[in-house]
């Protein structure tokens, strides 16, 4: 497969993915922040994360991670795109249901909504589940074994440290309404986990 087929894809996977949540991020950061949890260790997880996302840039602008490069399979490639798609397109609908309500931390707005329709009514972190399946994607996509990975194992990390702390904050804010919304709902797979 020509190397650009793979480092197109990723670009504009990139690109909707920051054109998706570029409004709905400036529209939340005008509401102010009333409670924020973000310690050292939500701060080294955001550090890393943002590493996982720009290496892949890395790989299509340079050639710096070239000598991890392995070739391309279509089937792996179909599957990536596929991914990708379904990912981009939960994290729109996350987005318009979550609405001035996210924030890239683990933090409360002014009037705060616990949200619990749309996708929300689906599972309670169909923001995560978005991001895992587009860095799921970019681990297929991309060939090359440093950049693949890179965001699917660094933003995993973030989920698996970050889920607990937040529905912990959820739940002081929200008490029993985030209770119920827990007991009718799966964290990320719906009848699953
Ligand atoms: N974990 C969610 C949201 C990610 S954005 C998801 O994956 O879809 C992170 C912020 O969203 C958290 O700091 C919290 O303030 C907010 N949040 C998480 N779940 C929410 C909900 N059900 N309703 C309203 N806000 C929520």
């Amino acid at each position: 497969m020509d190397p650009w087929i793979p480092k197109a894809t990723v670009i504009l996977a990139t690109i909707v993915m920051i054109a998706i949540r570029a409004p709905h991020g400036q529209r939340s950061r005008g509401v102010r922040v009333v409670t924020s949890r973000k310690g050292p260790l939500e701060n080294s997880l955001l550090v890393l994360a943002s590493l996982g996302f720009c290496l892949p840039l890395v790989w299509v602008a340079t050639p710096w991670l070239a000598s991890a490069d392995y070739p391309s399979s279509p089937i792996a490639f179909g599957a990536g795109v596929a991914l990708l798609a379904g990912g981009l397109w939960l994290f729109h609908r996350s987005h318009a249901d979550l609405g001035t309500n996210w924030s890239i931390t683990l933090e409360l707005r002014e009037n705060h909504s616990l949200v619990s329709q749309g996708v929300y009514g689906r599972v309670r972190h169909p923001m995560y589940l978005a991001l895992l399946l587009h860095s799921l994607g970019q681990a297929l996509v991309l060939p090359n074994w440093i950049a693949g990975p890179a965001y699917l194992v660094t933003f995993g990390l973030l989920f698996a440290l970050r889920v607990g702390p937040e529905e912990r904050m959820m739940r002081e804010q929200f008490g029993p309404d985030y209770a119920v919304y827990a007991e009718r709902t799966k964290r990320l797979v719906p009848g699953v986990w």
